[in-house]
């Protein structure tokens, strides 16, 4: 696999291009990281963004395909997609209202889903969403039945068509607004855990995890 992606006109940032990055290595550790990402797909002339879970295995995207899933009925060649991951690290305080922006780093994904039929396959996806969930847990939690896979609809999207986008640093005002009386600076975002809450039908002899007690983000 080559290192980086190679920007086409469909992926190429315009806007800012300085903060455009096609490096595969930080576009993973990007994905990885985040928790959601957002679908994008057309149908019948409408947009549909319909945000859901996901995992990255090696060169491709898993995620669920119910809110997509009636559009693949009879289209074995898989229906474009945009997928978007959006981590925010902070929030940017400018002098003038103008220049206000976030720290973030977000990943765009073009390309076309297909449909996950190989029972091996979306056993490896579903292990993928569930330790992306809280590492150590598919060892633990009862593993799906045949009639869960069949129920469950995955989609694949290889990662060919991929962007990143980064803002980090300090506060951005135009020369002449650095004068302005007023507090500048960034507010730092992080996304964290809190401590764990027992399900009440949980058995109180069966003790937190120590995957789940110590899980820290
Ligand atoms: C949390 C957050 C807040 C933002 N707020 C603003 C805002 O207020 N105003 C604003 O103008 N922009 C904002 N952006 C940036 C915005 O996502 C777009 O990058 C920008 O509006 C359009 O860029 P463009 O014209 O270069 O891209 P477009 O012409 O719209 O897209 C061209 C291609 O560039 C790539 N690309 C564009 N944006 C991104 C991205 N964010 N991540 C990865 N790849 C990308 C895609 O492959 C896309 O197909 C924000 C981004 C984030 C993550």
């Amino acid at each position: 696999m080559p290192e980086n992606f190679t920007p086409n006109e469909r992926t190429r940032v315009v806007r800012e291009p300085h903060r455009g990055v096609y490096d595969r290595d930080t576009i993973n550790k990007i994905l990885d990281e985040g928790l959601v990402c957002h679908v994008g797909f057309a149908m019948d002339g409408q947009p549909y963004v319909i945000p859901t879970m996901y995992a990255r295995v090696g060169d491709a995207i898993y995620f669920h395909g119910s809110a997509a899933s009636r559009m693949l009925r009879g289209v074995s060649a898989g229906i474009p997609v945009c997928i978007t991951v959006t981590l925010v690290d902070g929030l940017v305080l400018a002098r003038s209202v103008f220049n206000h922006s976030m720290n973030y780093r977000s990943v765009v994904a073009l390309g076309k889903a297909v449909q996950v039929d190989a029972p091996a396959e979306k056993i490896e996806a579903l292990h993928a969403f569930t330790e992306k969930i809280l590492p150590g847990r598919w060892n633990e939690a009862r593993q799906p039945n045949e009639k869960e896979l069949k129920a469950t609809s995955i989609l694949r999207l290889p990662l060919t068509e991929v962007s990143a986008k980064i803002r980090s640093g300090p506060v951005e005002d135009d020369a002449e607004d650095y004068s302005v009386h007023v507090w500048a600076g960034i507010v730092p975002m992080q996304l964290t855990a809190g401590a764990p809450i027992r399900d009440e039908r949980c058995d109180p002899a069966i003790p937190v995890p120590q995957y789940a007690a110590r899980y820290r983000r």
